[in-house]
C-alpha cells in the first residue's frame, strides 16, 4: 500500500480506547487470533492445513454445518471457503482473506513471531497485519451471523485463501466453485484501510478498487566466451550492463484513470509544500509535465503516474578467469491496467535497441480490470468507517503492488479491497521484521466485515423490493 509523506503533525487520537475489548465477540476473536498467528503458514511448513482444521473445529461449534464448509487442495497450500446461506435470490457476496505469511526467523525477530504478543498499543507476530487479522474479522463475522440465527438477505461466502504470498492457485480454484463464481462483487480484507500519520492522526481510508499487472522479464545476452586473458571485443556484462542502463533511463508514458486522479487529489489535500501542489496539479491535468516529472521522482508516488519497469536482480559468468558465457538480469515491471504486456515487451526492446540481448516474459502475468465504484458499496464502507472515524474521507485507489483481488477481478468479479484498520503503514512492516497491526485496528477490522455483510446482505435484498 501507498505510505503518505506528511508534514502535519496533529494530536494523536487515540482509538484504542474507544474499544473495551471486553464484548464476548471481541474477547473470542482475540483467542482465535492467538491461535491462528500460532500457525507458521510460510512455504514449506505445511500448516495451512491445520490451520484449516482448527477454523473448521471453530466453525462447527458455532454452528456452521459441514455442508457449508468447502476445502481446496493445491500441493502444499490448503484453502477454505465457507458459505453462509442467505434468503434472497440476489447473487452472493463473496470476503476474502488470506491465511499464509511470508516467513520468518525467529533469531532475527525481538519477539517470537509466531506467538502474539500485544505491547505497546500493537499486536506483534508475522501475519497480524498481512493477513491474519483479516481471516480472524471473516470468522468472526461468521459466528456472529450464525449466534443470531437470521440469514442475511442474500448468500454471503468466505474464502480463506492458501498460498497468496506465492502463486495464487487455491485462489483459481475458489474463483471457480459454484458457491463463488456468480459472485456479484468481493471484498478483500487485504488491502484498503485507513491511513494514521506518525503522530498517530487519522488522514483518508483507501478503498482498493484496481491493481496494476504484475510482470517479470529477464534479459539474456550469449557470447562464446574464453579465457580471461585475452579479452574479446564483446562481453556478454558489458553487453547487459548497456541494456539495463537503457532501461534505466526509459519512462513509460504518463498515464492516469479516474481511480488515480481522485487518489492523488485526495493525497494532495493532506500533503504540504511542492509534494502537495504537485499531487494536486497532476490530479487537476495528468499532462502537466512539471508535476508529473515531480512524481516520477517520489517512489510513493511514481507507480500510481505510470507502468515502471525496475532491474531487480543480476546473473552473470561462472569463473573469476573465464570471459562470462551467459548474462542474466531481471527486470519487474508493474504495468497500468489496461496496457498490454506485449507493448510494455515491445517498449523494452525498443528502448535497449540492441537484437542480441533476448527479453523474455518469465511467468503468466494476470491483468486485472478496474473494478467501476458500486454506489451501494462505498456508501456501507463509508458507513462502517465513520462509526469510528467520523470525519474521514474514503478514497478509491488503484494499487502499485498485488494481492489475489486481481485473480477475482480477472474472473469477472469486482473486488473492493478494505480491511477496515487504521494503520500507519511505514510502522507495520509487513512481510518485514517485527510486523505489527494497531491494537484498535484489529477490532476496527471486525466490526468493519461484520457491517458490511450485514448492511450490503439484508440492505441490498430491501432495496430490490423498493425497486420494484
Ligand atoms: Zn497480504
Amino acid at each position: 500500500m501507498a505510505k503518505l509523506l506528511l508534514a502535519t503533525i496533529a494530536t494523536a487520537v487515540l482509538h484504542a480506547s474507544a474499544y473495551g475489548q471486553t464484548q464476548p465477540h471481541q474477547v473470542q476473536a482475540r483467542e482465535i487470533y492467538a491461535r491462528v498467528v500460532g500457525f507458521r503458514t510460510a512455504p514449506g511448513h505445511q500448516q495451512t492445513a491445520p490451520m484449516v482444521a482448527y477454523l473448521i473445529d471453530v466453525l462447527k461449534r458455532g454452528s456452521v454445518p459441514a455442508s457449508d464448509i468447502a476445502i481446496v487442495a493445491e500441493g502444499e497450500a490448503t484453502a477454505m471457503i465457507v458459505r453462509v446461506p442467505g434468503s434472497g435470490s440476489r447473487r452472493p457476496i463473496l470476503f476474502s482473506a488470506h491465511m499464509d505469511v511470508v516467513d520468518a526467523r525467529a533469531q532475527e525477530w525481538t519477539r517470537d513471531p509466531f506467538t502474539l504478543v500485544e505491547e505497546q498499543g500493537h499486536f506483534f507476530g508475522r501475519g497480524t497485519a498481512d493477513n491474519k487479522a483479516g481471516v480472524v474479522a471473516l470468522i468472526s463475522t461468521i459466528l456472529r451471523l450464525k449466534a443470531q440465527q437470521r440469514a442475511p438477505g442474500r448468500d454471503l461466502v468466505f474464502a480463506f485463501v492458501g498460498d497468496e504470498e506465492t502463486d495464487m492457485k487455491t485462489t483459481r480454484f475458489i474463483v471457480r466453485h459454484p458457491w463463488v463464481e456468480h459472485a456479484e462483487f468481493a471484498i478483500n480484507t487485504d488491502a484498503g484501510g485507513g491511513m494514521l500519520d506518525n503522530a498517530g492522526k487519522e488522514l483518508i481510508y483507501l478503498l482498493q478498487n484496481a491493481e496494476k499487472t504484475y510482470v517479470t522479464f529477464e534479459l539474456t545476452v550469449i557470447n562464446p566466451g574464453g579465457h580471461a586473458s585475452r579479452p574479446r571485443q564483446d562481453n556478454a556484462i558489458y553487453q547487459l550492463a548497456r541494456a539495463l542502463l537503457k532501461v534505466e533511463g526509459y519512462r513509460f508514458p504518463v498515464m492516469a484513470n479516474s481511480l488515480t486522479r481522485q487518489y492523488l487529489g485526495a493525497v494532495g489535500q493532506v500533503e504540504t509544500g511542492q509534494l502537495g501542489a504537485a499531487l494536486r496539479r497532476f490530479a487537476a491535468d495528468p499532462q502537466d509535465a512539471a508535476a508529473a516529472d515531480m512524481l516520477w521522482s517520489v517512489p510513493e508516488f511514481v507507480g500510481t503516474t505510470r507502468t515502471t519497469c525496475v532491474a531487480t536482480m543480476l546473473e552473470a559468468g561462472h569463473a573469476e578467469n573465464a570471459l562470462p558465457q551467459t548474462a542474466k538480469g531481471t527486470v519487474n515491471c508493474r504495468v497500468f491496467p489496461g496496457v498490454a504486456v506485449a507493448t510494455v515487451q515491445q517498449a523494452l526492446a525498443a528502448a535497449v535497441a540492441d537484437p542480441q540481448v533476448a527479453i523474455d516474459l518469465l511467468g503468466t502475468p494476470t491483468p486485472s480490470p478496474m473494478s467501476a465504484l458500486r454506489p451501494d458499496v462505498l456508501a456501507a464502507i463509508e458507513r462502517a468507517v465513520h462509526v469510528t472515524h467520523p470525519r474521514v474521507t474514503v478514497v478509491p485507489y488503484q494499487e502499485s503492488g498485488g494481492t489475489d483481488g486481481k485473480i477475482y477481478r480477472s474472473f469477472g468479479i469486482p473486488t473492493f479491497g478494505s480491511s477496515g484498520g487504521f494503520a500507519n503503514p511505514d510502522t507495520t512492516y509487513a512481510h518485514g521484521l517485527n510486523e505489527r497491526l494497531p491494537v484498535a485496528a484489529f477490532y476496527e477490522g471486525l466490526d468493519h466485515i461484520y457491517l458490511l455483510a450485514t448492511e450490503l446482505g439484508p440492505v441490498a435484498d430491501d432495496r430490490r423490493s423498493h425497486d420494484r
